[in-house]
């Protein structure tokens, strides 16, 4: 409940404004409203899934042309013709997800471009659509008889629909299907080994952030009762990108905040510098793009994490976790039994043979160490297991099916769960929220069950029980500290929560010791017997030969991608080709 708090506050603050402001100043906090519906969705695709749109302000047109054809046309009421608004922009939208969303960084931006230029000659030059002119005289939004017809009335259906989608969203970004576009940004290869469909999740918000273009334009038909393709050129939809960034693209309230500045800061500047200047030329839009600039370089987040930060508000706010039942685990293997056969692995880099002919077999209930001088191809070797990257050759068998081609997503729903060596974690989300996204697939409220909220019996099981694994590493107390403010070796130590929030048969730990205190590594070392001691098959690779001697059962030595030798850690640290490895590394 606390969390709706700051939305009734802005509800209340509506009812406030629309009683005391003068119609003129409500015309202009409607228009921001509208624009503020459209760079939300950009929060959503930009700020917290790392994919910019510039092409935005296409369905908005969108939804203002459709509704405006269909209501002149056919004399629909505006409220019949929202549903078919809403079917088009959904189809559409999807359509071009599914298009555009392989194509990364400046590829996808320049597709947008690319389809907000054409749909703004397209809104121009179809002949049903009044061409440059445009179609007047919509029909005025009314509901159940009532018409919205005052500046009052149009300003609070606005802001009240806004609001809504500010909540419905708040709700998306705090859910398992939230966690999983709060980390296509900066984590897609980590999502895809916690068994997260990256592609459907850009798919989602691309269509999220369509829905809610087109709703604005909808609303925005039926308002001004009057569209021509001007306000929905390329130019508008760079604007709506720009709302988001300046206001913070990372929070919700950034739209609210860019959409508001970026409106008032050129209604002033058309009205103010024409008095300074004289009239003769457009200089607003110039010193519209220095007064952007310079606040990029003031506040590069723009400006709610500029505001939180200066008034010691950043961070995140530390919630209750209640208890619950643990989430029901996979049948294991019986101790003993073969879980991981890996033979002949092979996998070149340009003429470098990184793993050779690898063949090797993990035991239920066993710790396996693989080690080797830096360079030998151990990660190499975790990155084939795991599907992160393509074998060139060999076979790759977990309970005795081929997992090889699999891909990352599939093996990790399996049961082989890993840590990086180089650790990869989402540093502005909370320890307990990293650790969840290990249970991703544990899960399976999607995104309607996340926007409305029926999530929360399950969202409840999934974070007690990332609660409980951050327990176990002992990070107890640091629930919801940010990741990236851990120490590396309690990030290392997130990252096995997270591999065991997955619910592992296979746990492949990439160096999970390094950076680790002596006492803090003897925590380690009891969790990971502790966990073998379950039946959890565990492949390890380790530097601290201390370390790795006392822990493992079986010890598998690498060499220029080779293996040198295998057996029990006594007998290797006899083994000749062994000594000769290190004492050769050590020169
Ligand atoms: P280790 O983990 O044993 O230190 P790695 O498996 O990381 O070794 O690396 C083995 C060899 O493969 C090294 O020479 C490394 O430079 C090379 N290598 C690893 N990953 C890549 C990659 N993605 N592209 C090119 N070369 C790589
Ligand atoms: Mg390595």
């Amino acid at each position: 409940m606390r969390r709706l708090l700051p939305f009734a506050a802005l509800g209340l603050a509506c009812v406030a404004a629309a009683l005391l402001l003068l119609p003129y100043y409500l015309t202009i906090l409607t228009y921001i409203g509208l624009a503020a519906i459209v760079s939300l969705g950009l929060v959503l695709l930009t700020g917290q899934g790392g994919l910019s749109s510039f092409g935005q302000a296409a369905y908005v047109g969108l939804g203002a042309y459709l509704s405006a054809v269909i209501s002149t046309s056919l004399h629909w009421p505006p409220l019949a013709t929202l549903p078919v608004v809403l079917l088009v922009s959904i189809v559409s939208s999807y359509v071009g997800a599914v298009i555009t969303v392989g194509l990364s960084g400046h590829y996808l931006s320049l597709a947008t471009i690319a389809f907000g230029l054409s749909a703004y000659f397209l809104f121009g030059g179809l002949p049903f659509a009044g061409g440059q002119t445009g179609l007047s005289d919509l029909p005025r939004l009314s509901v159940a008889g009532f018409e919205f017809r005052t500046p009052q009335a149009s300003f609070i259906l606005v802001w009240c629909i806004l609001i809504v989608a500010m909540v419905v969203l708040s709700n998306l970004l705090d859910s398992r299907v939230g966690r999983a576009i709060r980390a296509l940004k900066d984590g897609a290869t980590m999502a895809e080994s916690m068994g997260i469909d990256t592609r459907g999740s850009k798919l989602q918000i691309f269509v999220v952030a369509c829905v809610l273009a087109s709703l604005s334009g909808w609303l925005y038909a039926h308002f001004q009762r009057f569209v021509n393709p001007s306000p929905f050129s390329l130019a508008q939809g760079i604007e709506y990108l720009f709302m988001a960034v300046v206001g913070g693209a990372a929070s919700l309230w950034g739209a609210l905040v860019g959409a508001g500045l970026v409106t008032f800061l050129k209604q002033w500047l058309q009205g103010f510098l024409p008095s300074l200047i004289g009239s003769g030329g457009n200089f607003e839009t110039a010193v519209f793009g220095i007064i952007i600039i310079v606040m990029f370089q003031l506040a590069p987040d723009g400006l709610i994490p500029a505001v939180r930060r200066l008034t010691g508000r950043a961070g995140i706010r530390p919630r209750a976790v209640a208890d619950a039942p643990p989430l029901s685990t996979r049948p294991r293997a019986p101790r003993g039994e073969v879980v991981l056969s890996v033979r002949q692995a092979r996998k070149s880099f340009g003429g470098l043979v990184a793993n050779r002919d690898v063949s090797l077999d993990l035991r239920a209930g066993e710790i396996l160490a693989l080690i080797g001088p830096n360079g030998a191809g151990k990660s190499t070797f975790f990155n084939l297991v795991s599907g992160t990257l393509d074998a060139d050759e060999g076979h790759f068998e977990f309970k005795g099916s081929s997992i090889r081609g699999l891909g990352s997503r599939a093996i990790s729903r399996l049961g082989l769960n890993r840590t990086f060596q180089h650790v990869r974690l989402l540093p502005d989300m909370s320890v307990l929220e990293n650790v969840a996204i290990g249970a991703h697939r544990r899960g399976k409220a999607g995104l309607f069950s996340a926007l409305l909220r029926l999530d929360r019996t399950e969202e409840a099981l999934l974070l007690a029980q990332a609660k409980h694994e951050v327990e176990r590493i002992g990070l107890g107390d640091q629930l919801w500290t940010e990741a990236g403010a851990l120490a590396l070796g309690q990030q290392r130590a997130l990252e096995i929560a997270r591999a065991l929030a997955a619910d592992p048969q296979v746990l492949l730990l990439d160096e999970p010791a390094a950076g680790l205190r002596h006492g803090e590594k003897q925590q380690l070392a009891a969790l990971l017997r502790k966990l073998r001691d379950e039946g959890i098959a565990i492949l390890l690779v380790e530097h601290d030969m201390d370390f790795v001697m006392r822990l493992a059962d079986r010890v598998v030595v690498m060499q220029f991608g080779t293996k040198i030798a295998e057996g029990q850690p006594e007998e290797v640290q006899k083994d000749p080709h062994v000594l000769e490895a290190y004492l050769g590394a050590a020169q």
